[in-house]
């Protein structure tokens, strides 16, 4: 077969298309697709699966009830696709809770505490969520995504299994429906470098065991009708040694050996897959996707003589970010890949799991805004315009590639993109405007200026979202109160917080942050150059899910954000109030972030904001300030060249926000929900004058972490895990602080809970923090 795209000229790679003849590409099949996406969204456009779920645990509805729940999601979103023009379709990325998760049930990898549980789905759902006397299975973050993935458990009691019953039947289901579909499996490799090794298990030392499984399960989708199979390989993405490069080659020369198979795509994304690339090409494999947003060149392809006769699904549409694509652009890159590929297809560069479903759910956001945009159905409508430009010639799509172009130009063009000010005040900044007094110093004025007593104790600024927070919520939002009354209900909530710290006997208190429906969208909403959304809902993990803003222009504060709240809790206390704010690079990593500048730039913007806001605290008379960042380690590039310049940035816009305050103005941070190994350097470059880290499920390790890279600052490991509802008696935490004093020295160490109390109920909290109070004090 022949492809070629009248119009177009590549973007790069010279005049080799169209003027050589021999530009003729051959497929390994004739039956190959043009226009797909990697994954389908699957919470549902209005969070459908969600209730549904929740109704489930709570006993509202039964398993049956659940069940038609997810088909009816599952039929719009396999049909509303196909309808929409992708000749191939994913199944199976549908999940009641993730597809880590799901992949384990697969290969009969559930850890043996859920074993015992007859029934499939309270089994599935106990090791998500844990159940009476079991718990859960571990939460981490999907590569540098904000989506939570449960870590499957291999140990020596795992004994692979294939129970290949939901793929099947998600893709019988499709194929009823008529849907030309693609099933889609997490990869071995991928699978077991996700995995974590128990009673001394490595993973990746029972590949051997997968691989007959997997080729068990692509005959079985053979035999259901499957014609390409989808295998998900990011973790290929990610810095591979040697033997991993090897055993990507062993692996899938494997599983492509087989004549009864189905045809296999080998899906990467996030990053460019660089030498793990040559390995799959090199195998019998018939495709490849690719990610030509976040990394994999057009050379690297072209590289590739291999490429010469397989598929390549580019990934030419942004899969994780909500900007419209250039068209043009994109073209001239799929122009570009034709002669080097045996058959080029156009999809998104990842699952659409990261988007929001539609714009159509959004009629309220800004018209020139909107125009700018693209959710997960706007994304599969660029699919099907750049693979029919491929196919038809440009003449087919001549009003939806203008309409593209003239968004972008708008893009361009829009006043609001850009605020003069702030890129002057940012242009005369220099390093003394990320630079403290040396930290003794600032320890001596502070140590002053606080009067605080050994092993000071405190919270990390969330107190529990109480029924009558929600209700006010709610209430205000439909109109029912005023503002007025809305910030009096805040306000009452504020004075029951902070009279229950000072019963408790806590030394640093908190307001509580009773009106922060998010600790990023409260910002949001108040800072120019973000929108916000009705329906961007985005699934986090489980049944949890939040709606991104939308960062689209020059970041200002046009007001103080949080002063009144604050200076309004210090009011009712003798006790100092830590004022609190979330800091620039959480900011970015839990929003939508314009594509048109490099991430390091906005964050100045946002720092700067968040600067202006420490001093405003301060002038208030605000004593200490707390910039949060849980999200530090998220953003920390996959491949690790990349990584140092990231934490160059990221620590530098740290410090931006962080270092306009008085040297006695004490500046607490806090950092949570990850392995912080290869960030500790950073940790300690963000100079915070303490630093409150999740250390209670980590065991102290953290501490041993920090002195090894010369760590001489406050540091408040949490000393109880409050990710659970347990109270934990005093003697426990007793010990978990002597512990710590063993790796740091009293005048260091804070004691607090290790996050946020605000999941937590409010008998909990109290009894939890009396137990903690009072350990502090038997250990000073
Ligand atoms: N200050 C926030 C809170 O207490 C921090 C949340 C977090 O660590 N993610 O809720
Ligand atoms: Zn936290």
């Amino acid at each position: 077969m022949r492809q070629r795209i009248s119009g177009l000229r590549p973007s790069c790679g010279g005049d080799q298309w169209p003027s050589t003849p021999e530009n003729t590409v051959t497929v390994t099949t004739n039956e190959h697709f043009t226009a797909t996406v990697l994954g389908l969204p699957r919470i549902g456009p209005r969070r459908e699966l969600k209730r549904a779920i929740e109704s489930y645990w709570a006993g509202r509805i039964d398993a049956a009830e659940l069940e038609r729940a997810g088909r009816a999601l599952r039929v719009d979103a396999l049909t509303g696709a196909q309808d929409a023009g992708l000749d191939s379709v994913p199944v199976g990325t549908f999940s009641l809770y993730d597809q880590m998760l799901d992949t384990a049930v697969l290969l009969g990898a559930l850890p043996p505490r859920v074993a015992g549980i007859a029934d499939p789905l309270d089994r599935y759902f106990a090791a998500a969520r844990g159940a009476e006397g079991i718990e859960p299975l571990e939460m981490t973050k999907w590569f540098d995504t904000n989506y939570h993935y449960l870590v499957p458990e291999i140990g020596p009691d795992t004994h692979f299994t294939l129970d290949p019953v939901k793929v099947l039947g998600e893709l019988r289901e499709a194929r009823e429906l008529g849907i030309s579909a693609r099933p889609v499996v997490i990869g071995p490799l991928t699978f077991l470098a996700l995995s974590k090794g128990v009673d001394g298990v490595a993973p990746a030392d029972r590949l051997s065991e997968l691989v007959p499984l997997y080729r068990d399960l692509l005959a079985r989708l053979a035999d259901a009708g499957a014609e390409w199979v989808q295998l998900d390989e990011p973790a290929l993405v990610r810095d591979l040694s040697d033997a991993e490069v090897q055993s990507v080659r062993a692996t899938y020369d494997a599983l492509s050996g087989d004549t009864h198979r189905p045809q296999l795509l080998v899906a990467t994304y996030f990053g460019s897959p660089g030498p793990a690339l040559d390995a799959l090409a090199a195998t019998a494999i018939e495709g490849v996707a690719l990610d030509f947003v976040s990394g994999t060149t057009v050379s690297e392809v072209a590289a590739l003589p291999a490429l010469a006769n397989k598929l390549v699904v580019a990934g030419l549409v942004d899969g994780r970010n909500i900007w419209r694509t250039d068209l043009e652009a994109a073209l001239g890159e799929a122009v570009s890949l034709l002669g080097s590929v045996g058959a080029l297809a156009v999809s998104t560069s990842s699952s659409l799991l990261h988007v929001p479903y539609s714009l159509a759910a959004e009629p309220d956001l800004d018209p020139v805004l909107r125009s700018w945009l693209a959710f997960g159905a706007e994304k599969i409508a660029e699919v099907r315009i750049l693979a029919t430009a491929i196919g038809s010639g440009t003449e087919a799509v001549a009003a939806e590639l203008a309409a593209s172009r003239a968004a972008a130009e708008s893009r361009r063009a829009d006043a609001r993109l850009r605020n003069d000010t702030v890129r002057a005040r940012l242009a005369g900044l220099d390093a003394g405007h990320t630079r403290r007094a040396d930290a003794d110093r600032r320890r001596a004025l502070q140590r002053e200026h606080l009067q605080l007593p050994l092993l000071p104790t405190t919270t990390i600024g969330s107190y529990p979202q109480t029924t009558a927070i929600r209700t006010a919520r709610a209430a205000l939002r439909a109109g029912e109160i005023t503002t007025a009354q809305y910030e009096d209900r805040m306000r009452a909530e504020i004075a029951d917080v902070i009279a229950l710290q000072e019963s408790l006997g806590l030394d640093v208190l908190v307001h509580g942050e009773p009106e922060r429906n998010d600790m990023v969208q409260y910002f949001a909403e108040q800072l120019d150059g973000f929108a916000a959304t009705h329906n961007g809902w985005v699934q986090s993990y489980g049944t949890r899910c939040v709606r991104p803003p939308i960062l689209y222009g020059d970041v200002v504060r046009t007001a103080p954000m949080t002063v009144d709240w604050i200076t309004y809790a210090q009011s009712l206390t003798d006790k100092p109030v830590k004022g609190m704010l979330t800091g620039p690079v959480t900011i970015l990593a839990w929003s939508f972030v314009r594509d048109d500048q490099p991430l390091a730039d906005t964050a100045r913007q946002v720092a700067l904001a968040i600067r202006d806001e420490t001093v405003d605290l301060e002038a208030a008379g605000i004593r200490l300030v707390q910039v949060d960042e849980p999200a530090l380690r998220e953003l920390l590039p996959l491949r690790r060249d990349a990584q140092q310049r990231y934490l160059d940035w990221a620590v530098g816009a740290f410090r931006l926000a962080t270092s306009g305050v008085r040297d006695d103005t004490q500046i607490h941070t806090h950092l949570c929900y990850s392995e912080f190994g290869e960030i500790i350097g950073a940790i300690a470059a963000l100079d915070a004058d303490v630093t409150s880290v999740e250390a209670a499920r980590s065991h102290m390790e953290i501490l041993d972490d920090l002195n090894a890279v010369g760590y001489a600052l406050g540091i408040g490991p949490g000393v109880y895990d409050i990710h659970s509802p347990r109270v934990p008696a005093a003697a426990e935490i007793e010990a978990a602080l002597r512990e710590a004093i063993e790796a740091v020295p009293a005048e260091r160490l804070w004691v607090n809970p290790d996050c946020g109390l605000k999941t937590r109920g409010r008998a909990e909290v109290e009894a939890s923090l009396r137990n903690m109070v009072s350990a502090a004090r038997s250990v000073r």
